[in-house]
């Protein structure tokens, strides 16, 4: 970038969004933009994508275009723009006449700065003949891993958007996602036809997340109810994996006297519309969603993530417990999962018409999750090199940093499940599997009794077994069939096995369970925030932030938008730390543009002043 446009792209961060400096590869990729080039920029959940294509478009002659895939995003994102006093607007189909005339004839008054639009909505042929007359500074190309048949998002309508390139040959456009792998990203450019466009991949590390994975015992809701129990007061969001799940859990968490609901695709849209609009602006409900509506649940103060079932992928995991902090404050991600539910996603696999090729690279990535969440290593850096990141370091916040596993030598025990399970023929399941291990198979056959391994397995208790079975599954040494919901036990894959046998591979693991939740107890997580402030390290006025944040609550009910549009907690805690006696001290604090300084600067600042603030402090 020009070192004037460079001055004027932070002149605009400043002014418009409030904020001192741009943040990773903010700048490098406006640079891009601002010289008319197509990009592609990988940046992490809450790494700041937008200003990437706003700036742009406030900088630039013309109209910005935003495709985003989910309606509650752009709804959210045009009301965070218009409280920072950008002229932005939506066209999508619950749009009425009367505001897409208004809005057309701002577009084409040349007034409006932003439109952010649906795929299908921006391919019509009208529409696109339409905006073809209109001068356009940027199109952004929101979640653009939606076009990878690879990923877990795959939307067929994407594709169609390679047709932008020849429909707006001078316009640079920027394809923007939080996850990609190498392969994604190769999708993208060649799906959207950005030809040479630059890559812009940032970190994959999320500072302010600290994960961890537990195994779970039976169906693990119990487990659920306590750690959502122990979070209370926080909003959340809990992924279960089918439409009667999230039914049922929300049922038993409410029972529990915590603000649960269920969203899913099976309801209503006005419900699920009212639901999410609820949780948006709550700061304490929790959400018990099915991953089908994902990109709906968007929010950038969920303080945890649980997934009650496990996700699909590593990319499903990342962005998943990814929507927890995205406004930078400490988070947690926490995973229950269990060998059924791997039996379960390759049984899956097994039913669906893929070709070969793709059902092979979705089997890999299955057994690339398990081995993430049941692995001893460190979570973060394992997603990181996992998303082709070099020279990563331990993240020093999750459970197996914090409390590293001990690795014990199993072999031997591994040899004897596996001969057992082998002699067993794959008919039986893993209670009755470590019964023959211990010799207490009630009323055995004599020929289960008369095989060598029958009771070869006494000096262990039997959910040492249990849990070595599950390890051996995980490291895809024994196979569970799901078995119409009846699982059967039987041997992997063979060379794997068979090199257990001779003693060239060894095994390793722990045969004591970590107690559960070791790690992810809200009351000794390191670095938890505390409950009534915003972050571990808050040294502000707990009770001039909770005084901004009850102005603030009040003030999104007046506006009907929700809470974090009109300040984020990071910007009323900062403003609480500060405690800023004028306009120009309460200026400096991030988040606070001029648009939002003047209007709710007075009311703002006589709220930190301890006094009553004026009128209904909107100017
Ligand atoms: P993403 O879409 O990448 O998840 P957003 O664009 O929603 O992230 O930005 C996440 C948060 O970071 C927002 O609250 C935004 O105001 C803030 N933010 C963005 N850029 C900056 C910056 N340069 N300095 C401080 N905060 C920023
Ligand atoms: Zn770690």
């Amino acid at each position: 970038m020009s070192d004037d446009s460079q001055q004027e792209a932070q002149e605009v961060l400043r002014r418009v969004f409030g904020h001192a400096g741009f943040r990773g590869l903010q700048a490098p990729v406006i640079a891009e933009v601002m010289a008319g080039r197509p990009a592609l920029a990988v940046l992490p959940t809450g790494g700041g994508k937008s200003v990437c294509y706003q700036i742009p478009a406030l900088l630039r002659p013309g109209l910005g275009l935003v495709v985003s895939p989910l309606i509650a995003l752009m709804a959210d994102q045009v009301a965070g723009l218009i409280q920072a006093g950008v002229a932005a607007a939506r066209l999508d189909s619950l749009t009425s006449p009367e505001d897409r005339a208004a809005t057309w004839a701002r577009i084409e008054a040349g007034t409006l700065d932003l439109l952010y639009v649906s795929p299908e909505g921006l391919l019509q042929p009208w529409m696109l003949e339409r905006l073809s007359r209109i001068p356009l500074s940027v199109i952004a190309i929101d979640e653009a891993h939606c076009v990878s048949q690879w990923g877990h998002d795959f939307r067929p309508e994407y594709r169609l958007l390679s047709r932008l390139a020849e429909v707006f040959p001078g316009v640079p456009r920027l394809a923007v996602t939080a996850t990609a792998d190498a392969r994604t990203r190769q999708d993208i450019r060649e799906g959207l036809h950005l030809g040479e466009a630059r890559e812009f991949v940032a970190s994959f590390d999320r500072p302010e997340l600290a994960l961890s994975a537990e195994r779970k015992a039976g169906t693990g809701r119990k487990r659920v109810l306590e750690l959502a129990s122990a979070r209370r007061d926080r909003p959340g969001v809990i992924y279960a994996g089918s439409r009667d799940g999230t039914e049922a859990l929300a049922a038993e968490l409410c029972a529990a006297g915590l603000p649960a609901m269920a969203y899913h695709a099976g309801l209503d849209r006005d419900l699920r519309e009212r639901r999410l609009t609820e949780f948006l602006a709550s700061d304490a409900a929790v959400m018990v969603a099915t991953i089908a509506f994902g990109m709906g649940v968007d929010k950038p103060d969920v303080r945890y993530v649980i997934h009650a079932d496990p996700p699909a992928s590593i990319e499903a995991y990342w962005q998943e417990v990814g929507r927890a902090g995205r406004d930078g404050e400490p988070a947690e991600g926490i995973t229950l999962y269990g060998a059924p539910d791997m039996a379960w996603a390759l049984r899956r696999l097994e039913g669906q018409a893929l070709s070969d090729e793709v059902r092979a690279v979705q089997v890999r990535k299955v057994r690339q999750l398990y081995a993430l969440l049941d692995g001893g290593t460190c979570r973060t850096a394992a997603v990181r090199r996992y998303f082709g990141e070099q020279a990563v370091a331990d993240c020093g916040r999750c459970d197996n940093c914090l409390d590293p596993p001990k690795a014990e030598d199993l072999t031997l025990q591994a040899q004897k499940v596996l001969s057992a399970a082998h002699r067993l023929g794959g008919r039986y399941g893993r209670g009755r599997l470590v019964e023959h291990l211990l010799g207490k198979t009630r009323e055995p056959s004599a020929f289960e009794a008369g095989l060598s391994t029958f009771g070869v397995g006494a000096e262990l208790p039997a959910g040492a077994w249990r849990g070595l079975v599950d390890q051996l599954i995980f490291d895809g040494l024994l196979r569970e069939d799901p078995n119409e919901g009846r699982p059967l036990i039987g041997l992997g894959d063979a060379d794997a096995v068979r090199a257990v046998y001779r003693g060239e591979r060894r095994v390793e693991g722990r045969l004591v369970q970590r107690h559960p939740g070791a790690g992810a107890d809200a009351s000794t997580t390191p670095g938890r925030r505390r409950r009534d402030g915003p972050g571990a390290e808050f040294e502000g006025d707990p009770q001039i932030f909770a005084t901004l944040r009850a102005w603030r609550r009040a003030e999104a009910v007046r506006q009907k938008a929700p809470p974090y549009v009109i300040f984020s907690d990071r910007t009323l805690a900062e403003i609480a730390t500060a405690r800023p006696a004028d306009a120009a001290a309460l200026s400096r604090v991030s988040g606070v543009g001029e648009t939002k300084l003047a209007r709710y600067g007075p009311a703002v600042l006589a709220l930190v002043a301890g006094q009553t603030p004026p009128g209904d402090g909107n100017g």
